[in-house]
């Protein structure tokens, strides 16, 4: 049995990502404290609740199932709560991270995979985002991933732990199988809102700026489907356990859309009205994040399948339609 140690395998990207890996023959095991994962997620191999911030508990995870890595998306990852609550931020992905970190390489554990954001990168008018772009984050959210991967830079030098990090764009959709899917309390991003708001469970969408500096006036965004992004995650595993050097790899596609286009690429999807209003912007939200980089495909051999808005708004409608999570 080879155990790969999954933090946050009972949420969004972290269930996948538990999906993905047993596809490839590993067994994920999900380490979450069910703050904002739901158990009836963790469907793909054992669950141990804990916290990061509980180090004797971490101790004991590692010792019980020797995993051969680390793949570590808990993490707080709303950019309004960021901005109103950055010490519990920097409490949780800061120090819940350093935690997990100095375990594993105590434990010997020197495979890491780490989710990051290109909210490290924040607000850069017309700069190509590759991975050597200037990070200058807007919020905690972003601060707090970059300094996780500050330490992994760290831990690398003084303990030979290999990192792959990985900047996500704007994740979305569900897995076609309707297994897992995307089921926040609160939920606060664009797709499932617009869904709610599309088959009447909210009374509508509110449009967050539309004085952007962009064509339409609204945020562009590069949108990712969650089962092309775990995906990487299982390349990345691979490119550690071959023995390569530790990678940081933007995953995004290259296209951004504005709001206004997600808006009408769902009407088109659901066919039916959304209904929405236009409001002010949000605090800590850039213009524009759109992936400048190949790097993924070219050094990964990522190659996205589902990340069309098409394909992300349908599996997306699918799931909301038919799934959801009991605590
Ligand atoms: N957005 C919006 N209304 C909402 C939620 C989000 O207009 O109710 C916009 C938000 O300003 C951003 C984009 O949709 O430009 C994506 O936001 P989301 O919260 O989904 O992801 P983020 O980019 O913050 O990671």
């Amino acid at each position: 049995m080879t155990n790969v140690l999954v933090t946050g395998g009972a949420g969004y990207i972290g269930s996948h990502a538990c999906k993905s890996l047993k596809q490839a023959g590993y067994v994920p095991v999900t380490y979450d404290n069910l703050v904002t994962g739901w158990q009836d997620a963790v469907r793909f191999g054992p669950f141990e609740r804990g916290d990061l911030l509980d180090r004797d508990c971490l101790d004991a995870v590692f010792q019980q199932y020797q995993p051969v890595a680390v793949m570590h998306f808990a993490a707080l990852s709303q950019v309004g709560e960021a901005v109103t609550q950055p010490g519990r931020y920097w409490r949780n992905n800061v120090l819940g991270s350093l935690n997990l970190i100095e375990a594993a390489a105590e434990a010997g554990c020197l495979n890491f995979v780490f989710s990051s954001t290109c909210a490290t990168y924040g607000d850069q008018d017309n700069v190509v985002l590759d991975e050597s772009s200037a990070q200058n984050p807007l919020n905690a959210y972003g601060s707090s991933k970059r300094a996780v991967e500050n330490i992994l830079t760290d831990f690398e030098a003084a303990f030979g732990m290999r990192h792959v990090i990985f900047r996500y764009f704007n994740v979305a959709g569900a897995d076609p199988d309707g297994e897992v899917g995307e089921f926040h309390q609160p939920e606060t991003h664009l797709i499932p809102l617009m869904l709610d708001a599309i088959d009447g469970k909210r009374d509508a969408l509110t449009i967050y700026g539309t004085d952007y500096e962009t064509p339409d006036g609204t945020c562009i965004r590069d949108y990712v489907h969650v089962c092309d992004l775990v995906d990487a995650h299982v390349l990345g595993l691979t490119w550690l356990r071959d023995g390569k050097g530790s990678r940081v790899f933007n995953l995004g596609t290259g296209r951004g859309f504005s709001v206004r286009e997600v808006v009408a690429a769902s009407r088109d999807v659901t066919n039916r009205p959304v209904p929405m209003q236009e409001g002010a912007r949000r605090a800590g939200d850039c213009t524009k994040l759109v992936s400048g980089s190949t790097r993924a495909e070219r050094e990964l051999g990522w190659r996205p399948q589902r990340s069309t808005l098409k394909q992300m708004i349908g599996d997306a409608w699918r799931w909301h339609q038919n799934g959801h999570y009991d605590k």
